[in-house]
């Protein structure tokens, strides 16, 4: 029964030591005070070996030397909490040196023998004869302790009123209870040659453990909030001693204990031991097992798992992401992040690309516009020659009906050659000419207006989402209403039997952003990276001259805006102008 205790007690302290530890392995005041709870446990340990094995004279004089010091040691860990605890400070290192340094004397002392003259049952009954050097070790172990309940019960005091006095309190109770009570059991008892008492010393920890759990439960004593933060970084570690640890107790109830009924439940012979040795041998390898299957599965898998991504993006997989469950520990939180690594790579280098483009884009409009620029000028002198020529022809008189129409046709020609050239010249000079401060809405409506004029484009229905209260920008409004047109001509040109246009305006964080949706022919993707070049086009020869788009993109650019093709699906086309505020 008392062994039972004993062990009940054990496996309380070692939960609460473990929990404390766990809750924040890093802080001083949890590490100290689970090394304290620690000792407690080591005593505990010590009585149970002790009085329910060993309860002989050799082993008595180790059990004395080792209670002594425990004792010490359980004080100087309480000592050192108490300095440390709740802020976390530093230990007072002049101060610890001096008030530990008896202990170098009397630690070996106690181990020599030199507490006592007589110990042991020679009586049938414990008895021990101590030496006054003894009294000077228990008189210092109390001074111990009363020092560090002086320097609790002054933080109790200042911390008085917050949660942190409740748990200063609540530590100061357990000291006081369990002090009071070991006292009586190990010290006032003895003194009086009552020894039955001592056996049972050990468990007068107990009702300190309820106040701690109290505490914790009610103070947030060790908070286990900062235990879960803390499994975020430390879990690995526990992951692993919690497998081992619950392996061992498995194998030990499911494998051992039978083993040791089976092997020796008829006696001790020379054939039990070879039973038990062989049922051992053969059922060792199983928990041994199921380890490594619990370690594979914790480490192996997922490291293999974030190997491979990580394999994958070297090989130009951007974006590549690790595809496991998400785990509370450093693996999962490697995962986590690397995902978001190779996501932001991704983007970056999609933005990069776009960048590239953009820049390809408009250094080939500039080489284009001076070509084009001189090749319109080269046409421009020559034609005009033969317009006049044409016109002054026309308008002479006694030419044949068939001549005059022929005439009428070269001077259709020529206003077509004009309007290539008039664009050719555009796309070299997209510099905003003239700057002044409008609201792009104003813009667009001019442009329908304009676009109104033709047939075609009365045929097209037109939805309208202009944005109130857009921030005015800063253009040159010719240009612009260029632009504008441009879209609403190419939206016409994909609708030839009508249909709807959706133009929408609004603005984001420093543009104005003018969408044109149509709902015509849209754009092959494979030709959406094409539309802005100079020359592009799908139109018939003598309808389309591919400079629209370029135009339009050469003049946004010049404006410190952009424009692009946003979307083709499921068919029309969306062109996204941005323009930045003034
Ligand atoms: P052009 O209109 O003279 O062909 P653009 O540069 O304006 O020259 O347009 C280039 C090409 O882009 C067009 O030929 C057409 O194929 C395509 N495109 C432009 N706008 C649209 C639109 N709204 N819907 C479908 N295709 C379009």
């Amino acid at each position: 029964m008392l062994v039972l205790i004993y062990i009940v007690s054990l496996f309380l302290l070692v939960g609460l030591g473990f929990y404390v530890f766990v809750a924040d392995p890093r802080s001083r005041a949890h590490q100290t005070f689970a090394t304290f709870i620690a000792f407690l446990a080591l005593w505990i340990t010590k009585d149970m070996i002790f009085w329910n094995f060993f309860p002989v004279d050799e082993a008595a004089g180790w059990w004395a030397s080792v209670s002594f010091v425990i004792a010490l040691l359980m004080q100087f860990a309480m000592v050192v909490f108490a300095w440390v605890f709740p802020e976390g400070s530093r230990t007072p290192r002049k101060r610890a040196a001096i008030l530990f340094a008896p202990a170098i004397v009397l630690v070996p002392a106690a181990f020599s023998g030199l507490l006592w003259t007589r110990i042991g049952f020679d009586t049938g009954r414990f008895a021990i004869e101590l030496t006054p050097l003894a009294y000077a070790f228990v008189a210092y172990v109390y001074f111990v302790f009363v020092y560090a309940a002086r320097v609790l019960w002054q933080k109790y005091t200042s911390y008085r009123g917050t949660q942190a006095g409740q748990q200063v309190g609540a530590i100061l109770w357990s000291l006081i209870i369990t002090g009071t009570l070991k006292t009586v059991a190990n010290l006032v008892f003895p003194y009086f040659g009552r020894y039955d008492l001592l056996p049972l010393s050990a468990l007068f920890i107990l009702p300190g453990v309820v106040v701690y759990a109290y505490a914790i439960l009610n103070f947030k004593l060790f908070s286990l909030q900062t235990a879960l933060n803390q499994f975020r970084l430390f879990p690995i570690a526990y992951k692993v001693a919690l497998s081992i640890a619950s392996v061992a107790v498995l194998s030990f109830v499911i494998f051992q204990v039978p083993i040791v009924y089976l092997a020796f439940r008829n006696g001790m012979d020379e054939e039990a031991w070879r039973r038990y040795l062989v049922f051992s041998i053969i059922t060792a390898m199983i928990p041994n097992l199921v380890l490594v299957l619990l370690v594979l599965r914790i480490l192996s898998r997922p490291i293999q798992r974030i190997t491979l991504a990580a394999i994958a993006v070297t090989k130009g997989g951007y974006g590549t992401r690790v595809d496991m469950r998400k785990t509370n520990d450093e693996i999962g939180l490697l995962a986590e992040s690397f995902n978001e690594m190779s996501r932001k790579m991704a983007a970056d280098i999609e933005q990069l690309k776009r960048l590239n483009d953009q820049l390809i884009r408009t250094e080939k409009l500039a080489a284009m516009g001076t070509l084009a620029a001189g090749v319109a000028h080269e046409v421009n002198n020559p034609l005009a020659s033969i317009s006049s020529i044409v016109q002054i022809m026309r308008k002479e008189s006694g030419h044949s009906d068939e001549t005059r129409e022929r005439l009428g046709l070269i001077s259709a020609q020529i206003e077509r050659i004009k309007q290539v050239t008039g664009d050719m010249t555009d796309l070299a000079r997209s510099k905003p000419a003239a700057r002044s401060t409008l609201n792009v809405n104003d813009v667009v409506e001019t442009a329908i207006r304009l676009a109104t004029f033709d047939r075609a484009f009365q045929k097209i229905t037109l939805i309208r989402r202009m944005g109130a209260g857009l921030p005015e920008i800063v253009a040159d409004e010719d240009q612009l209403q260029q632009v504008f047109l441009n879209l609403l001509l190419n939206a016409r040109d994909a609708m030839p039997d009508g249909g709807t246009l959706e133009i929408s305006s609004y603005s984001d964080e420093e543009s104005v952003v003018l969408e044109f949706a149509d709902d015509g022919a849209g754009i092959a993707n494979e030709m959406s990276g094409r539309v802005f070049d100079p020359f592009f086009t799908t139109k018939p020869a003598g309808k389309g001259t591919g400079l629209g788009l370029a135009v339009c993109y050469g003049i946004v650019t010049a404006h410190g805006g952009s424009i692009e093709l946003h979307s083709n699906e499921p068919e029309g086309a969306v062109f996204r102008v941005k323009l930045p505020f003034a």
